[in-house]
């Protein structure tokens, strides 16, 4: 990669960001099309966001990625969000356009793209859903999932107040969406909201490493179901290896960091993103 100075730069905030795949999968696909652009991770605490986002104008950063803890916090301080931004109440991708900032969220794109490509979903008035974890990320699938028209969708969290919370912001919004909460600790529960279930979601960090994993009666979920796990370190979590071994089509959390790296690549570039080169960086992490 050469430098010079008509170099444009990208990168992502967020707080610890040692761990982030982004900018490998970015500059990678900045290489593959010959563009002079470079991705770098910034670790901002939060009390640096506003002085950090105002130096995307003063340095004319052309585009940011936004991660834990900034994806809410940094919404005051932009210009203009998208509806995908609105409903999910979070922001994961800034454009600089000449010093006016937008805000989008592409998690909510990559998650219904790997749905499809993994899955092969993407007709959702027969897809009964349930739902575990009610952070961010949930936030995010929730939007996907009522932009799409699923039929029902349950909020299962360990928190139930959040769960609550969650499905009352969106049947606001979605007022012809079935959406329910769930308390995960209530086992004769959530194996009900399983048996009624065609489609499982962890968008909780339950099995992510150096957490627990999943604790659900997994078994109650009925033949042929699909299970989609957000968790992508470790690659197969115990959730994943489950569900294969039930014979449900199950996809982990990989594809949608692919995706939403994509959607963010051609939101700021315009131009097609190189997908399997993006797919191959991510790969040797
Ligand atoms: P977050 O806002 O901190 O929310 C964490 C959620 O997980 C909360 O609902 C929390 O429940 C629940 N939780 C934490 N530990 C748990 C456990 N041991 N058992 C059950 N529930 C537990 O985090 P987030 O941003 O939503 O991220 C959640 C996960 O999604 C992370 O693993 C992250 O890496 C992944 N993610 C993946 C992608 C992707 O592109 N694949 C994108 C975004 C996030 P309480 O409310 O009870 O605390």
């Amino acid at each position: 990669m050469d430098i010079s100075s008509s170099t444009k730069l990208y990168g992502i905030f967020g707080h610890p960001i040692g761990h982030s795949f982004s900018p490998p999968m970015h500059n990678a696909a900045f290489q593959k099309l010959g563009l002079n652009c470079v991705y770098l991770a910034f670790d901002i605490l939060p009390q640096n966001l506003s002085a950090a986002v105002n130096s995307i104008r003063q340095l004319n950063i052309q585009g940011i990625n936004v991660t834990i803890p900034h994806k809410q916090d940094i919404i005051n301080c932009l210009d203009e969000i998208s509806d995908e931004a609105k409903y999910t109440g979070a922001v994961n991708t800034v454009k600089n356009n000449d010093g006016k900032l937008f805000g989008h969220n592409t998690d909510v794109g990559g998650f219904l793209k790997d749905l499809e490509v993994e899955l092969g979903i993407r007709e959702f008035s027969e897809i009964s859903a349930c739902l575990i974890g009610a952070g961010g990320a949930a936030r995010a699938v929730l939007s996907g999932l009522c932009i799409s028209g699923t039929k029902k969708i349950t909020i299962i969290n360990r928190t139930k107040i959040k769960a609550l919370e969650l499905a009352n912001y969106f049947l606001k919004r979605f007022s012809s969406i079935e959406i329910n909460s769930a308390d995960l600790k209530d086992h004769s529960e959530i194996k009900k909201c399983l048996e009624n279930s065609n489609l499982l979601i962890n968008s909780s960090s339950a099995g992510m490493i150096g957490h627990d994993p999943l604790n659900i009666p997994l078994e109650s979920l009925p033949k042929n179901s699909c299970v989609y796990d957000l968790v992508y370190n470790p690659k197969e979590t115990e959730l994943i290896k489950q569900a294969k071994s039930l014979g449900h089509r199950s996809a982990s959390g990989l594809g949608m960091l692919l995706y939403q790296g994509a959607e963010s690549f051609e939101y700021w570039t315009n131009k097609k993103p190189p997908i399997d080169i993006m797919k191959k960086a991510l790969g040797n992490n």
